[in-house]
């Protein structure tokens, strides 16, 4: 998915750029940057972090940098943020989210005579595109209008200029961004994030949810909408369920309550005996939490992450990493687990192939007795199309199981999502198998939506729904 971050200050902002940029580390783990304006004009820093973290690549960079306005990106795919020189002047742009055309779009400013940087993994880089459309316009504004009506898929950016930062939403509100306030001496210190969970240790509050589609304009002079939000916004479910950082809140919506509530509703429809609960660290946690509130049944740690360090071990592009990273991330408390019947929660269910070999193997080998996995979303049947996804379709483990069903995959999948279908149990079943525990349960999309709290129509549910 990606994280960006935006300082404005009365003083040399770099710290503050370096650690709010590096509080979005959950969010990609290919490339990261720094730009940032002040008296020597504007500079930029961008490495790959595929084998480093964030802040052991930058720390030496920010430390040399100096000025009262920086934008900061972490990203999957595109490195960023880039500095444009244009008919506007110059300007710094990072960009988070998708863009589904943007082939079609990168070829049609190439047959008007535009060119762009190769990037080393072959293709266009996003920041790059993103700016080249901006130009389009009439002035900045009217040009971040175009953008937006011309990209598909879903695009926040940050967009620095010598005089502030433009902060854009996308269009349907997929992803969020935060602008907060200085807490104490805050006048002409802002600051602008995907996540908002960064504020509270850099002295900052969160003074504005962005809308749909909104832009907002920051200065050392203040703050302004430019752009109203619109009328209809689709956020991303998976925030609260997997992506989002547990001390992170979205629409006003905090992730690990969701979590929590996620737990207590799954714990209301089961009746498996147990003698403990756990959360497949991290994102497992806090719907473990919530299961063990409403059971009574005491939370224990069968499985500690040996530090948070480790990133995410779906996002690294390459199966042999994703599956290093695996492999090294949780180890087993074999004395919490020998002999003991547990309810282990986890998120989702994306391939199921990590959870078997590198969580299920592990509390087997450690003489479990009973593993019942509890899922706190339905089972996944369509890669997301709106973030850079590392999944194929087919290697869904929900896709999977339907193949083996139905000989091939049907145009309808409503059947597995309904519970009270045998096609949708013969599909948990095979899951089931596949992952090697004594039970699996998954969420219902009812009860997901209503453990976030915004109703149906506001949510993006095409992890899913397929729509
Ligand atoms: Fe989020 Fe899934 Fe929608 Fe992507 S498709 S924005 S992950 S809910």
């Amino acid at each position: 998915m990606g994280g960006i971050f935006g300082v404005v200050a009365k003083e040399n902002c770099a710290r503050l750029l370096f650690y709010g940029t590096d509080y979005h580390s959950h969010l990609g783990t290919e490339q990261g940057g720094l730009a940032i304006f002040g008296p020597d004009g504007f500079t930029n820093s961008i490495h790959s972090i595929g084998q480093a973290q964030f802040k052991s690549r930058f720390v030496d960079d920010y430390r040399k940098m100096n000025g009262f306005m920086g934008i900061g990106a972490i990203d999957d795919d595109s490195p960023q943020p880039l500095i444009i020189r244009s008919k506007f002047g110059t300007f710094a742009i990072a960009v988070t989210g998708l863009v589904t055309n943007k082939n079609k779009l990168a070829a049609t400013l190439l047959a008007k005579g535009n060119s762009f940087n190769e990037m080393t993994t072959g293709g266009v880089n996003s920041a790059e595109l993103v700016g080249k459309l901006i130009c389009l316009g009439d002035d900045l504004v009217d040009g971040i209008e175009k953008m937006q009506s011309l990209v598909e898929g879903s695009l926040c950016a940050l967009i620095m200029t010598a005089d502030g930062i433009y902060a854009v939403r996308d269009k349907l509100g997929r992803f969020p961004l935060v602008l907060g306030e200085r807490i104490e001496n805050g006048n002409g210190s802002y600051i602008v994030a995907t996540e908002a969970s960064s504020f509270d240790n850099l002295g900052y509050a969160p003074a504005k949810y962005l809308g749909p589609g909104e832009v907002v304009f920051m200065s050392r002079e203040g703050y302004e909408t430019l752009r109203l939000p619109g009328p209809k916004r689709q956020v991303c479910s998976f925030l609260w369920i997997y992506t989002g950082y547990p001390s992170s809140s979205y629409e006003g919506i905090g992730v690990e309550v969701a979590r929590e509530r996620c737990g207590r509703l799954m714990a209301k429809n089961d009746q498996v005996s147990a003698d403990l609960v756990a959360g497949v660290p991290d994102s497992g946690v806090g719907h473990a939490i919530g299961y063990a509130i409403e059971s009574g049944l005491p939370y224990r740690r069968p499985l500690v992450k040996y530090t948070p360090g480790y990133g995410r071990s779906y996002t690294p592009p390459s199966q042999d990493i994703r599956d290093l990273v695996a492999t090294m991330k949780l180890s087993a408390v074999k004395e919490v687990i020998a002999g003991n019947r547990m309810i282990i929660c986890e998120d989702s269910i994306v391939r199921g192939t990590q959870l078997k070999n590198y969580t299920i193997n592990k509390l087997w080998a450690s003489n479990a007795r009973e593993i019942h996995v509890r899922a706190a979303c339905p089972p996944l049947l369509f890669p997301c199309i709106y973030s850079s996804s590392t999944r194929a379709s087919a290697e869904l483990a929900a896709r999977r199981a339907i193949e083996q069903i139905e000989g091939g995959q049907p145009s309808d999948l409503r059947p597995y999502l309904d519970h009270s279908c045998a096609r949708y149990q013969q599909m948990v079943e095979l899951i089931r198998k596949d992952i090697n525990v004594t039970s699996l349960k998954f969420m219902n999309i009812k009860d997901m939506v209503s453990a976030i709290g915004l109703p149906e129509g506001e949510l993006c549910l095409y992890c899913w729904q397929g729509h």
